[in-house]
């Protein structure tokens, strides 16, 4: 099965039905005094014009959810559940609609969106309809921290969504979300969902915007920042943030290592590419975009991945036989050939990797690389990855290490020893053993190093939204 025709056009009716979106604060919409557009990325059709938050909306919006806090607070675990719960079988519901839309506004593959991010999605307000219950058992003592302000990128809108509405209202906090520019959709789509299940008001709040938005959030008085996007932005944020007391927690870049050792199965670890660069045009904060293989098996390996590359297909998004979709907009497609030709320029090799008309970029990727090369070095956040060789495991964890970032990893061999020695000795949040970009709402996933602190997912993702008991005042009587 796979949305329709009538699907399409479902998601075109909704959004020719309502032109112009609001922000969504204390359960209602605003009526926007400024706006900008949204775009498919696939054909450059404008989808919707959307509203430009300021301060002033920011506040509007900290207020609600700061009122809404304690009453939300006081629920039981279960009340809470039964909403997240709701929030999980809405978005089932509306599956197909929700992959839509999300296809139109990110330009990801519809195989993508409805396979991967829609039930993503619904598994982690599941996930967290069960923490809401234990929420008491698991920590006691612990009390959730108020109002929580979330910037979310564009690569994955609705699912960076439910990574940070899910936790925080499962531990007993409000929220102030503000999605991406670029793909402000799917998060409107969530806010009527909202209102549908009749979530207390004031409990989702959602104001759309730039980044300016995004640093009034910041500036505001909320107890918490989650904030997933670039180093770069991510930096500013902290040193906005610091003396201030609040929490942060930050997902940020990657240049993940994508280990074949010389006993690995090449035909998975060729498909292991696919899915570790390849998936959402390479547009993945943990896309195992540095490709480091065991130079005894080095020239198969690039055989057969160079035969597998060429049967990708490009093509657009809606069609459910594309492999690869649009670019989000054309000032990513920009920064990621003006990487490409730094790294040519620099020396390296470009295999596939060709600018088409619109948002589309062939995969391919940069081989004879030097480890200074910026193509080596920079995020490309495009389908573009790195081959490189190495002869000795010790010589495949220098390589993996020598990164500023730490997100994630990728090892593949036939030994289980092997292994995870490799894992144990990769820095970085999270290493996948024969095997690429796999999450689960359980699992917690975060970076080290430059990639940022903080976990999503799991028992660490609830801490993550949680304040600690206070600690024991003086003991009763002092040491002598
Ligand atoms: P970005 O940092 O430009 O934007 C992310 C979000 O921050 C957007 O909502 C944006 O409007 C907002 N923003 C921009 N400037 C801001 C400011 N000064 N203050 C507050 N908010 C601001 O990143 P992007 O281009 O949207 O996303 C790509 C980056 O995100 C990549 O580096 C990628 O690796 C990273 N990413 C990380 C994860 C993760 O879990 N670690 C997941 C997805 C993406």
């Amino acid at each position: 099965y796979g949305p329709s025709v009538e699907d399409s056009a479902a998601a075109r009716d909704w959004l020719a039905a309502r032109g112009t979106f609001g922000h969504f604060i204390d359960g209602d919409f605003t009526d926007p005094a400024e706006t900008f557009e949204t775009r498919d990325p696939a054909t450059g059709d404008l989808l919707a014009h959307v509203a430009q938050g300021g301060p002033d909306d920011v506040a509007a919006a900290v207020a609600a959810a700061r009122r809404a806090q304690p009453g939300w607070a006081a629920l039981t675990g279960h009340a809470r559940a039964r909403f997240l719960y709701a929030l999980a079988r809405h978005v089932q519901k509306r599956e197909r609609f929700l992959s839509v839309l999300e296809t139109l506004d990110n330009g990801k593959p519809i195989r993508e969106a409805r396979d991967i991010d829609v039930p993503l999605v619904a598994r982690h307000f599941y996930h967290h309809a069960g923490w809401a219950e234990l929420r008491d058992a698991q920590f006691p003592g612990h009390a959730p921290l108020g109002v929580c302000g979330q910037i979310i990128p564009w690569n994955f809108p609705l699912l960076m969504l439910a990574w940070k509405i899910a936790p925080a209202l499962a531990a007993g906090n409000t929220v102030v979300l503000k999605p991406a520019e670029y793909t402000p959709l799917t998060a409107l789509a969530f806010a009527e969902i909202c209102r549908e299940i009749g979530l207390p008001k004031g409990v989702v709040n959602i104001v759309t915007g730039d980044g300016a938005t995004g640093a009034a959030l910041v500036a505001a008085e909320v107890d918490k920042i989650a904030f997933t996007g670039s180093t770069e932005v991510g930096r500013g944020i902290a040193t906005a943030l610091a003396g201030t007391g609040r929490k942060l927690t930050l997902e940020l870049g990657g240049k993940s290592p994508f280990v074949v050792m010389e006993d690995a199965d090449l035909d998975a670890a060729v498909e292991g590419v696919v899915d570790g660069i390849w998936f959402n045009q390479g547009q993945v904060c943990c896309a195992g975009s540095r490709i480091l293989v065991a130079e005894s098996v080095a020239e198969r390996f690039e055989a057969l991945m160079r035969a597998r590359m060429a049967r990708l297909r490009v093509g657009p998004p809606l069609d459910k036989s594309t492999d690869i979709g649009a670019i989000v907009d054309p000032v990513q497609k920009d920064r990621i050939l003006s990487i490409c030709r730094a790294a040519t320029d620099a020396g390296a090799e470009l295999v596939g990797g060709e600018a088409q008309e619109g948002c589309f970029i062939a995969p391919g990727y940069l081989r004879d690389i030097a480890p200074a090369n910026p193509g080596m070095e920079q995020e490309i956040f495009g389908p573009i990855a790195t081959l490189s060789t190495f002869r000795t495991a010790d010589e495949a964890v220098e390589l993996a290490n020598n990164t500023r970032y730490g997100l994630a990893a990728s090892v593949w061999s036939e030994s289980a020893t092997v292994a995870t020695d490799l894992a144990a000795r990769i820095k970085a949040g999270v290493v996948w053993i024969n095997a690429a970009n796999l999450f689960d709402a359980a699992a917690p996933f975060g970076g080290c190093r430059e990639s940022g602190y903080g976990r999503e997912g799991g028992a660490a993702g609830m801490l993550d939204y949680l304040a600690a008991p206070a600690v024991e005042a003086a003991p009763e009587t002092a040491p002598t």
